[in-house]
């Protein structure tokens, strides 16, 4: 049976991993991309069900009691999960299943299945993340703050991924992430 390959997405909100996973998923054709479900409010533009499924507190808890998430975890004060089902099916069909969540989920991704790859997106410093998030113009101080502080933690975990990528310039980044999907899927086939 064939099987996929499963790729961790992280970094801090505003490092760039949307950007750099939607250029992905155009250039590897076999790419996937989970959609995760959380509890925080939808941004300006969000739709429910494209980029993200927007639950309540009750019908996320609900998820986790019924075993649907693969990864859970709380950040800035929302929960976000992986559904599971998804997943695993798109691994069944041999596709390469990209995760884009944070250190949290990351490290109970590889718990569960130990041949996942883990790549952390870093800002080229800390002053442009800030830039970047202030930029967006959809976030309070008070939310930015907020994840200012998990910026940090979760840089502190950058050694502990397979790869690291500084998102300093897009299209080189972009070059640098599709080469190592590519190279691992190739691996795992042999
Ligand atoms: P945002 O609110 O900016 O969309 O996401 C905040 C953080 O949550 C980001 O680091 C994002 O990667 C992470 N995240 C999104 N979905 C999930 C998920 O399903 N699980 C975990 N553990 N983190 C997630």
């Amino acid at each position: 049976m064939r099987h996929g390959n499963l790729f961790v997405i992280s970094g801090p909100s505003g490092a760039g991993k949307g950007t750099l996973v939607a250029r992905l998923l155009r250039e590897v054709p076999d790419a996937w991309v989970s959609r995760s479900v959380t509890t925080r409010a939808p941004r300006e533009g969000e739709v429910d069900g494209v980029h993200y499924r927007f639950a309540t507190a009750e019908e996320f808890q609900n998820l986790v009691d019924t075993d649907g998430l693969l990864e859970w975890a709380t950040y800035a004060g929302n929960r976000y999960g992986t559904p599971r089902a998804t997943v695993e099916e798109h691994m069944a069909r041999g596709d390469q299943v990209i995760l884009e969540i944070d250190v949290q989920g990351a490290f109970q991704v590889r718990d569960k299945m130990p041949s996942a790859h883990l790549v952390f997106i870093e800002p080229p410093s800390l002053e442009v993340l800030e830039e970047r998030l202030r930029g967006r113009g959809t976030e309070t101080d008070e939310v930015i703050e907020k994840r200012m502080q998990a910026a940090a933690v979760e840089l502190s975990h950058k050694m502990e991924y397979d790869m690291r990528l500084v998102n300093d310039n897009l299209d080189e980044a972009v070059a640098a992430l599709v080469g190592y999907v590519n190279e691992q899927a190739e691996k795992a086939r042999g």
